[in-house]
């Protein structure tokens, strides 16, 4: 049974719009992780869990070996 990842909507850190879009995504390495972008102010971020990812590390983990 395969996942559904539609996009979901999560509150934005920055500006606090309710409406920022969180979409799902898994990395070569597995990970599981969220792209979180806000239309209002153009604020994007990672997670992985409740952990939020720089784009350096991000970077690292979707680098194939
Ligand atoms: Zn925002």
């Amino acid at each position: 049974m395969s996942r559904r990842r539609e996009p979901s909507t999560i509150k934005c850190s920055e500006c606090g719009a309710s409406d920022a879009i969180q979409i799902e995504i898994t990395l070569p390495d597995q990970t599981d992780v969220t792209f979180n972008s806000c239309h209002r102010c153009e604020h994007r971020w990672w997670k992985s869990g409740a952990e939020v990812l720089d784009l350096t590390t991000l970077l690292e983990k979707a680098r194939r070996r």
